[in-house]
């Protein structure tokens, strides 16, 4: 096995067990190692740390599988990993009753490149390093012994693999695609989920618990859902008593997705929802001009800064749309707004938010810190896994 020996001092972060060696922390490869081999990890004295997935094509040369010098990166280590983090889940009773939930959380659940997303017995991987792409068929194995699914699709088509030089892969990799849609029934609400097309693993878990409050604050409100995708949010506020629900997407198929999702639940007054294709930055200034204003507004954008590079293009876009938010809320309105970028960390969210409300004239008071769900755990060696951050706010 290959030997990646860092440079002096640069196993500190190792021994605080953060998972990434950046090619800035490597002195040399001794050995020979192909894309997502596995290698042992040494400090410059040579005491061996552990062991790490080799990507050769990343900045972040090297991703930790394991910590442990005496443990080695097979089959049977996957088995371990994956049942650990299935039964992680099953310990908390809030998730051993959901029937969407993210079994595998990458970095956080100790697996790195690897994010595993269950919606009933169907079950939706993605590989995104090097490392985990090459431990595919274990990963699988793993899987479907850890759970009992009854198929298993790739949906490895996240842009991020082009950083590891991996190409796009998706595909069904255990058993065959389902007769019909797979349907999701989270809080009550029926979803289908379009695992095979539809964005990441087909629908956005992180954010359950936030549809349910929600729905929990839209009694008798007009409210508006912009970047709406399949409807989570919007179906949440009707089931929870909205009196309207204006949501809206730029995508078509999104919104086509939702309409079909609002139809699975036909104990919800579609006569409350109205639809909008179109683009949010335009479109909320178009509200403004048309004087719209609602009691509670959902902002739930992409990425707009996948890494610290982006950030100050995407503070811009953050302020724009909060900004906008706040000039369109009634008085004593909530903003529930939201940032998935990691790039942004919740103290710039904040001051983002904070510098949009003085620009709008409205004075504001953070009512409840939002964040992903508990299927999506944070390690506490790696912060960078607490991707979403969310705030609820309230105008005078
Ligand atoms: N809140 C959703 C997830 C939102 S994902 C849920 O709970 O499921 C972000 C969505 O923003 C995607 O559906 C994408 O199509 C949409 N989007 C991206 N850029 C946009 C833009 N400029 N205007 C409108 N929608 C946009």
């Amino acid at each position: 096995m290959a030997r990646l020996i860092l440079l002096p001092g640069k196993e500190r972060s190792v021994r605080r067990r953060h998972p990434w060696l950046f090619a800035g922390s490597v002195g040399r490869l001794e050995g020979r190692a192909r894309p997502g081999d596995t290698v042992e990890v040494l400090a410059d004295d040579f005491t061996l740390l552990g062991r790490a997935a080799y990507s050769p094509a990343s900045q972040i040369r090297a991703r930790m599988w394991s910590f442990d010098p005496e443990e080695s990166i097979d089959d049977a280590f996957f088995k371990r990993r994956i049942a650990q983090a299935v039964a992680r889940r099953q310990s908390l009773p809030a998730l051993r009753v959901q029937q969407g939930l993210r079994l595998i959380h990458a970095e956080s659940d100790g697996l790195p490149g690897v994010i595993a997303d269950r919606y009933g017995d169907t079950v939706v991987i993605q590989l995104t390093s090097a490392g985990a792409d090459k431990w595919r068929r274990a990963i699988v194995a793993a899987l479907i012994q850890a759970t009992g699914c009854a198929r298993i699709i790739e949906r490895s088509d996240s842009e991020v693999r082009g950083l590891e030089g991996l190409e796009p892969v998706s595909g069904w990799v255990h058993g065959e695609a389902p007769a019909g849609p797979v349907v999701l029934e989270e809080h009550g609400i029926r979803l289908a989920i379009d695992v095979a097309g539809g964005h990441k693993t087909g629908f956005y878990l992180d954010q359950r618990e936030n549809r349910r409050l929600l729905g929990e604050l839209s009694a008798g409100k007009s409210v508006l859902n912009a970047f709406c995708y399949s409807g989570g949010f919007s179906l949440q506020a009707l089931a929870g008593g909205a009196r309207h629900v204006l949501s809206i997407d730029s995508s078509g198929p999104a919104l086509a997705q939702a309409q079909a999702n609002l139809a699975l639940n036909p104990h919800l007054p579609a006569e409350c929802a109205e639809w909008q294709e179109a683009d949010v930055f335009q479109a909320l200034r178009e509200l403004r001009r048309e004087g719209r204003q609602f009691d509670l507004i959902v902002l739930d954008p992409p990425k707009f800064a996948p890494s610290a590079a982006h950030a100050a293009r995407a503070a811009r876009a953050y302020k724009d749309i909060n900004l906008l938010g706040f000039r369109l809320l009634n008085p004593g309105g909530l903003l529930m707004s939201y940032s998935c970028s990691g790039g942004i960390g919740l103290e710039l969210f904040q001051k983002i938010v904070a510098g949009a409300a003085l620009d709008a004239g409205r004075d504001a008071r953070i009512v409840q810190r939002l964040q992903g769900s508990a299927d999506h755990p944070v390690g506490l060696a790696y912060p960078e896994g607490e991707y979403l951050k969310g705030l609820l706010v309230q105008v005078d």
